[in-house]
């Protein structure tokens, strides 16, 4: 199989590790330019700042990662996260009552987000054809004489003054959503991609909590999610790594949790269940409370564009970037960077025209969890955006879908299985399952 020569990928947080890692396989050498310098521990960097908010990682995500790197359920194991059933280890208010738990066969990994990337860095930077370039951003792309190829990056000096040029066969931009991809392709003469954008106005406030391991709650993820639009309130407590439980608060439309002590614990006080709120009042607190201001979800539709040049694709946040409360983005990311690996194991090295498939692709499988994140949004008054037909239906459907689980293991499970973009929306619909949604999902939520 011929390999590319030389790939260059611009950010070296969770999509970039996990390009770069699939273009290993493909390229002789593999550059990352990471503009934050990294160190070699678990951290949230400058460019990167939301990985301390809670994140939760999909069923789906995390079988990608496991084929990916073999190794790391036994690392996550050994370094003391937890690795559960999903469906037995869940604890989940919604809609006025907890889904009932249930084997699910799909795994729930208790992890924080800065351990998770390190553990992948570590993998992806023993890779022997692999090269980071930290301290250093990516300025702008540099193009053929004709404009219709990228033939490299030019990177902004941090340590060095002045510009200076990587030169490569194929630059992949993972450098999330405040990408300057748009402005980029603007400067080589390329329209930008139209965007769907969907506002939110989340806020979010976070803290670590001591987790005593001989606690009955310790092995499960809490979650307490609101009936919208009266309510406007998420939370979770995940035990995470270090025996630690990471808990983070939410609200839509500005009612954004304080991170100030008394106004935090109230705050968790007014959630409609109290486990949260107990892990707040009762564990040890081993962290300041950090917050994020998430204003909108972000999709930018490369798929819809007609020219576009050869040697460059976009991955990540920078293609999506979904409301976090549904915790898709890591699950995407790991979705794209295989579609990657796929075209390139298909075309053994000829990346000519592999945009097209590639956009394409990508597009199909943001289709599911954009659905379903915007779907959930628009049942707020206040979010404005294209809103896709039949919204309101599918909502009403969906509430009895949540109400049904209550009390139904199997239509608790098939709801996690489309949450974990495991099986598509439709699957909700199955006669099995609607039938039991309509005999025992009736009722109003308590709100
Ligand atoms: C509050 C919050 C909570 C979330 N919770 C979840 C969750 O529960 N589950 C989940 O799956 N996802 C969640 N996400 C999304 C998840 O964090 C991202 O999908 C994931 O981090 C992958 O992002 P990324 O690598 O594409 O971009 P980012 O993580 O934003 O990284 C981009 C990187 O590119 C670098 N960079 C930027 N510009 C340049 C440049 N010009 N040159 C060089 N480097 C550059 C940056 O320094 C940064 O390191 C959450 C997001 C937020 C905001």
């Amino acid at each position: 199989m011929s390999k590319l020569q030389h790939a260059v990928v611009i950010g070296g947080s969770l999509a970039g590790l996990l390009a770069a890692r699939v273009l290993s396989g493909h390229c002789e050498r593999v550059t990352i330019i990471e503009r934050d310098p990294i160190r070699d521990e678990p951290e949230a960097r400058k460019g990167q700042p939301h990985v301390r908010a809670l994140h939760g990682l999909l069923a789906s995500g995390g079988e990608i990662l496991q084929e990916l790197f073999p190794c790391l359920l036994d690392d996550l194991r050994q370094a003391g996260a937890l690795v559960n059933d999903m469906g037995e280890t869940m604890h989940w208010y919604v809609a006025g009552g907890y889904r009932r738990r249930m084997r699910f066969g799909k795994l729930s990994i208790g992890v924080s987000r800065p351990f998770l990337e390190w553990l992948i860095r570590g993998y992806v930077l023993g890779l022997p054809n692999l090269t980071l370039c930290d301290g250093r951003g990516v300025a702008a792309l540099v193009a053929s004489s004709d404009q219709r190829r990228v033939v490299g990056v030019q990177l902004a000096g941090n340590a060095q003054p002045g510009a200076e040029t990587l030169r490569a066969d194929l630059v992949v931009d993972a450098s999330g959503r405040g990408t300057s991809a748009t402005r980029w392709l603007r400067e080589l003469g390329y329209a930008p991609p139209p965007e769907s954008v969907v506002n939110v106005d989340v806020g979010y406030a976070h803290r670590l909590y001591a987790r005593d391991p001989e606690d009955p709650r310790t092995r499960s993820w809490i979650f307490v999610t609101p009936v919208a639009p009266a309510e406007r309130r998420v939370a979770g407590a995940f035990p995470v790594e270090g025996n630690r439980w990471l808990v983070g608060m939410g609200g839509w439309f500005g009612d954004h949790p304080p991170t100030d002590e008394a106004g935090f614990r109230a705050f968790a006080r007014s959630l409609p269940a109290p486990d949260v709120a107990e892990i707040v009042e009762q564990c040890a607190p081993l962290s300041p409370i950090g917050s994020y201001k998430y204003a909108a979800s972000t999709r930018r539709h490369y798929e819809r564009l007609s020219r576009f040049p050869e040697g460059y694709l976009v991955l990540g946040d920078a293609i999506c970037s979904f409301n976090p409360v549904y915790g898709q983005g890591m699950t995407s990311a790991a979705m794209q960077a295989r579609v990657l690996g796929r075209l390139l194991a298909e075309r053994q090295g000829t990346i000519d025209g592999i945009a097209r498939p590639y956009f394409r692709q990508v597009a199909k499988i943001v289709d599911i969890p954009w659905q379903l994140a915007v779907g959930e949004d628009f049942r707020f008054p206040e979010a404005i955006g294209r809103r896709p037909p039949g919204t309101h239906a599918i909502n009403s459907y969906v509430s009895m879908v949540h109400r049904a689980s209550h009390h139904d293991p199997l239509v608790s499970k098939a709801f996690l299985e489309v949450m974990n973009l495991l099986k598509p929306p439709s699957s909700l619909m199955a006669p099995q399952i609607m039938w039991r949604v309509f005999a025992r999902g009736q009722g109003r939520s308590r709100v």
